[in-house]
């Protein structure tokens, strides 16, 4: 490709701007040409609402929804649907591109898309957010289709609103649809496996990056960022095969216990506590960035984007980072985490294992049929393991970091992918 100069990265938080820092360097490595390079930065479609809902108060707030439709190319758009008060159309933007790479690096028949609402779901009643989820969803009723762009979870949505959003969507088309939407509870179609199947694809990403590293994992600790879906399982499933986790963290505040922590303790007792570890026991409190720069084997950032920047990434001491959460990592971070020696599985690798879980859901929606946990863990494991080995092997390759080998491998997919389909 003729060389287009990377844009400088103006704001450092800006994770759209992140994903393209990455995206082009990958681009220069594959000598991707500039029209495919141009294609390829340039979401396919943008979705902007205004969802009007009546509060439980009466009032009537206007609430901004978006769906981004990043690519479509390699089949149906995929990607989870995120209720944030930090939600905007860049975020979205970036997200729905990383769900592009992230099913091309595992190999599963999707493009990428993202969606989000701007709200504070913590301050929202449950009726409130039924008549949010159904508004945002008849207002996409002509963008999402099993066989065009299907949902799932995200930040601050799970299986209570994927249920509403296949139940709102299969009335608009008089008759149910569940393969619409992953995520869903059990009884409608959801996969067993799939609540956990994020944290244990960051465990699976993790056993293989420690192996690399001649990292003994009876002998190693980790300190997990983030008590959500993705972190508290990761956390759990570390656990089980021997890690100890000594620093555990949510909004409440960062928790630390040389000695390790009971994980499935903390499990417990955030699901007594409305969901937050507020209180917990079972370890000191600690500063919140205390823990991103803890001396330990393992770091796994599983709750948002830009927590290592410029300004901490000197700092971290961990030998291996994992990241659950996408784009927990700046650009400008990058080279400074790299310069240090520390090896990263990156977002659109390691917490693969949900859409990989969703693709299997839709599989199973569509066949009619149910597979047995035990089929899932062990399908979705190999499909991690061989992702991994996969983009591993293509940083020895061409000596380039993990997550620009993970950009290698599924720029590569669909670059290829469009060579063939042509049509411009
Ligand atoms: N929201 C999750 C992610 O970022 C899952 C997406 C899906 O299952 O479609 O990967």
């Amino acid at each position: 490709m003729g060389y287009i100069e990377p844009a400088p990265i103006k704001d450092e938080g800006n994770p759209f701007e992140a994903m393209m820092s990455r995206f082009h360097i990958a681009s220069q490595i594959l000598g991707l040409d500039d029209e495919l390079y141009n294609v390829l930065k340039s979401p396919a479609k943008q979705v902007i609402v205004s969802l009007p809902i009546t509060m439980d108060d009466g009032s009537i707030r206007v609430f901004d929804g978006y769906r981004v439709i990043h690519s479509n190319i390699l089949g149906p758009s995929k990607g989870g649907i995120r209720f944030d008060p930090g939600v905007s159309i860049d975020e979205v933007k970036a997200l729905a591109a990383w769900m592009t790479w992230k099913c091309a690096v595992v190999d599963i028949p999707y493009g990428g898309a993202k969606g989000g609402v701007q709200c504070n779901p913590r301050e929202m009643s449950s009726g409130e957010m039924e008549r949010l989820m159904r508004a945002y969803t008849l207002a996409m009723t002509e963008i999402f289709g099993p066989d065009r762009d299907i949902p799932a979870p995200d930040m601050g949505t799970g299986p209570r609103e994927m249920a509403w959003l296949m139940d709102e969507f299969s009335r608009s088309r008089g008759m149910t649809i569940n393969s619409v939407v992953t995520g869903k509870p059990l009884v409608l179609g959801g996969s067993l496996g799939r609540t956990e199947a994020t944290g244990r694809g960051v465990m699976v990403s993790a056993l293989a990056a420690m192996e690399k590293l001649k990292i003994n994992p009876y002998r190693a600790t980790c300190a997990v960022q983030g008590f959500g879906n993705v972190g508290s399982f990761a956390a759990l499933l570390m656990a089980e095969r021997g890690v100890k986790i000594v620093a555990i963290s949510d909004i409440s505040g960062a928790y630390y216990n040389e000695n390790g922590i009971a994980i499935e303790k903390a499990i417990d007792y955030r699901n007594g506590n409305n969901g937050s570890l507020e209180g917990f026991s079972g370890a000191e409190l600690i500063e919140g960035n205390e823990l991103l720069e803890l001396e330990v084997d393992v770091l796994i950032p599983a709750a948002m984007e830009d927590v290592i920047t410029s300004r901490n990434a000197e700092s971290i001491k961990a030998r291996l980072i994992v990241e659950g959460a996408n784009g927990p990592t700046s650009a400008k971070a990058d080279t400074i985490i790299n310069n240090k020696g520390i090896m990263v599985a990156p977002d659109i690798l390691a917490n693969a294992g949900g859409v990989t879980v969703s693709y299997f859901e839709w599989v199973q929606n569509r066949l009619g049929y149910k597979w047995t946990g035990e089929r899932v863990n062990r399908r979705s494991d190999r499909i991690m393991k061989d992702a991994f080995d996969h983009v591993y092997s293509t940083s020895q390759e061409y000596d380039i970091s993990m997550r620009i080998a993970a950009y290698v491998v599924a720029i590569d997919k669909v670059a290829k992918t469009y060579k063939y389909r042509g049509g411009f």
